[in-house]
Parts: structure tokens; sequence; C-alpha cells
């Protein structure tokens, strides 16, 4: 239902700045602004999309705030209603004051995310771009923020209503032939509605695997540096930062506990993590450290086994690699500046290792081109023009549509009759309305909506 009230709420975050945005929605967003503000012009004679400056003042005349407002009035706006903007002194107490002040009138204080409901109830974003809101502001890396502003941009919505599109023209043909005898529309032909679907089912299916990736992008990955110690999962890390944050000791056993990093690899945002060296130890520092790395080898998206490649292999290496799981694992062999004892052979099941100097710098490139490989990711940090879904309940929606289309399939190779294909088409389009905002039921747009920030 489309609200009717009238929505305040900060637009800028908590904290001190040289501006904060207050921001109202709703038909009575203009007549508040009426009451308060004293300017060259009244609100009812501003254009729309005009900025003017003016005070912001208490019925009583008690000066709040000296402001510039601007007014976009519907539909031209962001919610789709009259909107308000008010750009005030960026600190807390003007804030609050200009809060009060408005919250003394019909108007209510906004839940998270309830401007961006209203544009997508008053038709301004289907749903699939007003969750590319929230990613935009979230995201973690400039990648990941290029597809999220392509799905505003209606990249993913315009494939997923070509595919519903698609199927659409199927149902209307399927219904015809239910509707009206063969002899009136000709019989159909089953054999091209099927190849239709399985072309559509491909697509569909090729988008919903772009998950792994769009959730690499907007989750983030971790990537756990494992290895006895000494072999230098220190000097990686700080190699792969680019900075000395973790400490480099020759004195096996510095790092004891795990120390987390981010950064961005690939256009990825990764959680770098150097785990405590795994060593046979009495000392239950050591020992608890040991336990939590073989927690976060379990827990890693990618594991980077670090082998010291100038010496012979030890138990503790071997404890390590225990620890490693093959597809999850990159076999990296350090040290490569100094004269190598690494017996490769052990190793080939977690892929071909890679030959670094964490000192040097040598191999580096290939490590990291290697791991945003593994991510399953381009190194050259484009997107290309492929559509990434970046939502889990994008894919549920897909896979729930490719149920329905391999439903469809079986109901023509069995000759059933029509109307069983066309029940599968139909329930194909619902799941793919999922994913637009067509048919999401309340709670789950309530939950969409509930993860933005207060304000947006
Ligand atoms: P960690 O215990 O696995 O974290 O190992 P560190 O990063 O603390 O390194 C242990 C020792 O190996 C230090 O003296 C490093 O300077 C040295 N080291 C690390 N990487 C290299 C390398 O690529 N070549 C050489 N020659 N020494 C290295």
């Amino acid at each position: 239902m489309v609200p009717t009230d009238t929505i305040i709420a900060p637009a800028t975050p908590p904290g001190e700045g040289g501006v904060a945005i207050v921001r109202l929605s709703g038909p009575d967003a203009e007549n508040c602004l009426a009451g308060f503000f004293v300017g060259k012009r009244s609100p009812s004679q501003m254009v729309s999309h005009h900025l003017y400056h003016g005070r912001l003042c208490r019925p009583d005349g008690v000066l709040i705030d000296e402001v510039l407002v601007t007014i976009m009035r519907a539909p031209r706006s962001y919610t789709g209603e009259n909107v308000v903007e008010i750009h005030c002194h960026g600190g807390s107490r003007v804030m609050s004051s200009i809060l009060d002040l408005f919250m003394s009138t019909p108007v209510r204080l906004a839940r998270p995310g309830e401007f961006t409901e209203r544009a997508f109830l008053n038709g301004k974003l289907d749903l699939a771009q007003a969750e590319a809101v929230a990613d935009i502001i979230q995201a973690r890396s400039e990648r990941a923020c290029r597809v999220a502003l392509g799905q505003l941009d209606g990249r993913l919505s315009q494939l997923i209503y070509r595919f519903a599109d698609q199927l659409k023209d199927i149902l209307t043909l399927v219904e015809a032939h239910v509707d009206f005898p063969d002899d009136e529309v000709g019989a159909l032909d089953q054999g091209a509605v099927a190849e239709q679907l399985s072309a559509l089912s491909g697509e569909m299916s090729r988008l919903a695997d772009s998950f792994d990736t769009g959730r690499a992008l907007r989750e983030g990955i971790s990537v756990l540096i494992l290895g006895r110690p000494n072999v230098g999962k220190s000097s990686l890390m700080n190699a792969l930062l680019g900075q000395s944050r973790a400490i480099v000791t020759a004195i096996p056993g510095t790092t004891r506990d795990t120390l987390e990093e981010q950064m961005v690899l690939g256009g990825f945002p990764v959680r770098l993590i150097d785990a405590a060296g795994v060593r046979s130890t009495d000392d239950p520092v050591e020992h608890e450290g040991v336990r939590r790395a073989s927690e976060k080898a379990s827990a890693a998206d990618l594991i980077l086994l670090v082998i010291d490649g100038s010496q012979e292999l030890t138990d503790e290496d071997r404890m390590a690699m225990a620890l490693c799981s093959a597809p999850r694992t990159l076999t990296v062999v350090n040290k490569a500046d100094l004269a190598s004892a690494f017996p490769m052979s052990e190793f080939l099941h977690f892929g071909q290792p890679i030959a670094i100097s964490a000192r040097s710098g040598d191999g580096l490139s290939a490590l990291q081109a290697a791991i945003v490989d593994r991510l399953g990711g381009s190194s050259g940090g484009d997107v290309g023009e492929d559509v990434v879904i970046m939502e889990r309940r994008h894919r549920e929606a897909l896979i729930q549509a490719l149920a329905a289309m391999t439903l469809a399939a079986v109901a023509i190779d069995s000759g059933a009759p029509l109307e069983c294909l066309a029940l599968e088409i139909r329930e194909g389009l619902s799941a793919l309305g999922l994913i637009t905002g067509e048919t999401t039921p309340d709670e789950i747009l309530d939950q969409i909506f509930g993860r933005f920030c207060i304000g947006k």
C-alpha cells in the first residue's frame, strides 16, 4: 500500500561535519517547512529542485539554524513524493533540534530504508534496483560498487524482464492452445516450445551461477595464510598488504594469535588472515593458536599454504598441510631467492605451487592473479558485460524459476495436458517476479528495507 504520511530522517551520518542534510518525504513535507522557514521566498513560491537560503525558526521566533533548502516536488523526486531537503550545519545538536522541530508537527521519524521503500512502492525503482542502493552504500571495493551501480541502472532488472517477457510469450501461445481447439489455431509445436524453454534455462542458470562471484564481491572473501612458524607468513602478509603491519621476526612462533587485515584484490574485498604458526608444542598459548588456525582453515574461502622452499619438509609442514582442503588451497613456496629444497610432487594435489619471495617481491603478482582466478574473477579487475547477481535471494528465485522450467520440460516430454505446462510457466514467472518485486511478500520486503541505514 502506498503510504500517505510524512517522514523525516537525517540523510547524513551522525557526528560533526561541514554540512548535514535532513530529508522529509510525504504530502505534508512542504507545508511543514512553510511553518518554520524564514527567507526571501516562502516554500510555496520555491521552484522545484532549486536551492534557497534562509533560516529555520521555532514558532516563537527562536533561531534553530541558518540553512539551504530544496523542494523536489512529486513525482520528480527519489521517493516519488514531495521531498524537502534541508542542508544545515553539521553538528548533532543542530540536527536533533531540527528533527524535534518537525516532529512537533504530523511528521514521524522514518524507519531504516523507508525512503527507498517509498521509491519502490511508488514505482520509481523495482526491488532489484532498490536493493542495489544498499549495496552501493555498503560496497567494499570499487568493483562491487560498479556492479551495484549497474544493478541500480536496471541491468539486472532488464535481463529479468526479458526472461519474463519470453516466458509470457510462450505462455500466451500455450494458453491459446488450451482455450481454442487445434483446428482453429493449429497444433502447438511442443518441440519448439521445449527448445525455447531450454535456451532460457541455460541463460537463467548462468545468471544463478554468477552468484559465487557476486557473493565474493558483496561480502568479501577470507584468505588464510597458513604454515609452520618461520616460513614467511607475516612477510607474505606484509608483502600483499604493501606495508609492515604484521611483526616479522626470525624466532619461530611470534605470530601467536591470528591477525586480520582488509585489502582489495582484483576488485574483491579480501580479509587477509595470518594464522598462528602451526607447530607441535606444549605451550598452552601456542596450542590455542594452532586450534584457532585449524578452525580458521575450515572457515576460510581460500588457504595460502606457505612452505619454506629453502628447507626440507618438516612434520609441522605436514601438520599444516593436513588442515588444508584441496579445492580451497594454493601452495605458496616462499624464499625462492634461496636455493630450493622443495619437494614439488608432495603438493601437486593442491594444484601447481607458486614460487615467491616475500622478501624480494618476486612471484607476488603471479600469486595475486592465482588468488583472483581461484575466486572466479578475472585478474584484470573488470566486471565485463555480464550481469552478476550479488543477493542470495536472487539466486534462490532463479533456482525456483529453473525448477519450474524443468517441470515444464517434463510436462512436454510426458505428453501431459497443456494446462500443466501453462501452470509451470506461470510458476517460473512468479519466481522471476520475486527478484523485481512484483510477487515479493511483504515480510520479505520488510527484511530487505530493514537492512538499509536510516535516512536512505
Ligand atoms: P612466519 O613465522 O611464518 O610469520 O615468518 P616471518 O614472516 O616472521 O619470517 C621468518 C623469517 O624468514 C624472517 O627472518 C624473514 O625475514 C624471513 N623471510 C621471509 N620471507 C623470506 C623470503 O622470501 N626470503 C628470505 N630469504 N627470507 C625470508
